[in-house]
């Protein structure tokens, strides 16, 4: 398959507007990121997708591209509306790979030994799947491809979604799902402009570039009326308008997508404001800044490899609703840590970050398997916090959960106590009746494990956050894997870092009244604390000592 010429696009970073077709369709499928004339790297963002039809307009002039760059091009009258359908259109094949473990791209006898062990477990097809992305940076490149074992391919997603949460309980690691492109999408995509009965015919892509103006910034492409959130349980229709170029292409299910090309420092103006508090002191915006580019760069490549776009603009990749209101605050911290990235030993950190840890973070294996992470050990969120653990290894309960209760009772030291503590995420209690969880637990377990009398966390992390727990009953024991699996389960807990009490005087072995949970901090734990940054940014520390202290070993560099 025809990848960009990086090289040649670095040496002239112009030439990444100047693409023929061919290698604008390559480029929806690549995992090579271009830049544009700034030097920013850009990024494909899907604003929507399984659509009939998709509304285009602009107060400024558009220029249509249906043939690439060497094509014809259509300067569109300004405020003109076009309506874009596809005719013919023709679903994608993918197949969807269970992700059981994953691989550096150059471990090649890591990936043959991986291949040949889950060949002799029975699994007789065995796929290793590139993804991540290769990022040009003046001089140097930025390469966070890692190969991603899959096995037991299913032709969709569903059932390959059941299958990993199968071989999960099964093998006791935890799976993922990534689509593999077999074949790509097609079919003509038709703009027509109701006024004039203007059409436009282009086969698979068609290209739209806002024209700039003599003077003042280029005009939006506006949206009017775009469906957002297809396929979520979140979804709506509202006008929205773009900066940068919109493209519209065919999807996985053979109908119209909308993708917005823009670079990646736009797009985290519009990212940064509804991921902290935009009042938030300064050198706290910064660091938040700095964490969401390197979350950003880290999905480039992984997230949507079987579709015509990088990202998509919900919460499974990040939240974008196009241009919005001004946000200065926010777009000001952007811009004065324009292109900063956090590097280790290792390449990119992977820059997680949460609501509130409670006063330990969580170590990103314990939390997500893998191999450890230096960057992300787990540790005291206080100045010169240790990084010894807050429950060791391998501590037994009650034990463990006698140091998680004594943690969660002490007043807060911690950086994000004050602030955390005003938004009630530092230290919280939330009582579940028994019901509720009988009816959770034997839900989830698909049979009856109730009436349960006992709770149990059977494996936490280095902060004490629960991983995996065990529901006992009078229809017998059941075991929950994952942190979040189980907040959920137990009516959206705020976070793992719990500790659970039986309410109600029964004996044990009878099931209590309630169950009171006493727990500490909001959401994983791992990376960032946010409010743990709005302490330190308040103690008048920036945003580089900020980061060091969340992602320890780590170096603040400039990438572009
Ligand atoms: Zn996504
Ligand atoms: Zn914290």
């Amino acid at each position: 398959m025809a990848a960009l010429a990086l090289g040649n696009l670095l040496a002239s970073p112009a030439a990444a507007f100047e693409m023929r077709r061919q290698d604008r369709l390559a480029a929806l499928y690549s995992n090579q990121v271009v830049f544009d004339r700034q030097g920013e790297p850009l990024v494909s963002v899907r604003v929507t997708e399984s659509q009939a039809a998709v509304d285009v307009t602009s107060a400024g002039r558009l220029t249509l591209m249906p043939g690439g760059d060497d094509g014809a091009r259509v300067s569109a009258k300004a405020g003109a509306r076009w309506t874009v359908t596809v005719e013919e259109g023709r679903p994608a094949e993918v197949r969807w790979w269970v992700i059981v473990d994953q691989i550096g791209a150059r471990d090649l006898a890591g990936a043959a030994r991986a291949r040949e062990q889950w060949r002799r477990r029975g699994h007789p097809e065995v796929e290793l799947i590139e993804a991540g992305a290769v990022i040009g940076l003046g001089g140097t490149t930025l390469d966070t491809r890692r190969r991603h074992v899959g096995i037991d391919p299913q032709a969709d997603r569903d059932a390959a979604e059941a299958r990993a949460a199968e071989l999960a309980g099964e093998l006791g690691v935890s799976t993922a799902v990534l689509g593999e492109l077999v074949r790509r999408p097609g079919g003509w995509i038709v703009a027509r402009d109701a006024r004039s009965g203007f059409e436009i015919r282009a086969k698979d892509l068609l290209w739209i570039t806002p024209e700039a103006p003599e003077k003042g910034p280029p005009p939006t492409v506006d949206l009017p009326d775009m469906e957002w959130g297809h396929g979520t349980p979140k979804r709506g229709r509202a006008d929205r308008s773009y900066h940068g170029d919109v493209y519209l292409a065919v999807g996985r299910d053979g109908k119209l997508v909308a993708v917005n090309l823009l670079s990646a420092e736009a797009l985290l103006e519009g990212v940064v404001p509804s991921e902290i508090f935009p009042s938030a002191p300064e050198a706290a915006l910064q660091a938040q800044a700095v964490a969401a580019r390197g979350q950003l760069l880290a999905k480039v490549g992984t997230r949507h490899r079987a579709d015509p776009y990088l990202l998509c603009a919900e919460t499974h990749c990040q939240v974008y609703k196009g241009q919005t209101r001004a946000r200065p605050r926010t777009d000001a911290a952007v811009r004065a840590t324009r292109g900063q990235l956090l590097f280790d030993a290792r390449g990119l950190v992977d820059t997680t970050y949460s609501s509130a840890c409670g006063g330990h973070s969580e170590a990103f294996h314990m939390m997500w398997g893998g191999p450890p992470k230096p960057s992300s050990p787990g540790r005291y969120d206080v100045a010169d916090g240790s990084l010894d653990p807050l429950v060791p290894p391998g501590t037994p309960e009650p034990e463990a959960a006698r140091i998680v209760a004594a943690f969660v009772e002490r007043p807060g030291q911690s950086w994000c106590a004050a602030s955390g503590g005003r938004s009630k995420v530092y230290r919280w209690t939330k009582t579940r009746t028994a019901a509720q969880v009988d009816a959770a637990v034997d839900a989830h377990a698909g049979r009856t494990v109730s009436p349960i009398h006992a709770i149990r966390p059977v494996r936490r992390g280095v902060s004490g956050r629960a991983l995996a727990v065990e529901y006992v009953g009078g229809g017998g024991r059941y075991v929950v894997e994952g942190s979040y699996e189980n907040r959920k389960l137990l009516g959206h807990l705020r976070s793992g870092m719990w500790v659970v009490e039986r309410v109600g005087a029964r004996p044990p072995g009878e099931a209590p009244a309630k169950w009171r949970f006493r727990g500490g901090g909001f959401g994983h734990g791992v990376g960032m604390c946010q409010h743990g940054a709005i302490g330190q940014a308040r103690a008048g520390r920036g945003h580089d000592l900020i980061l060091k202290h969340y992602y320890p070993g780590s170096r603040l560099e400039t990438a572009w």
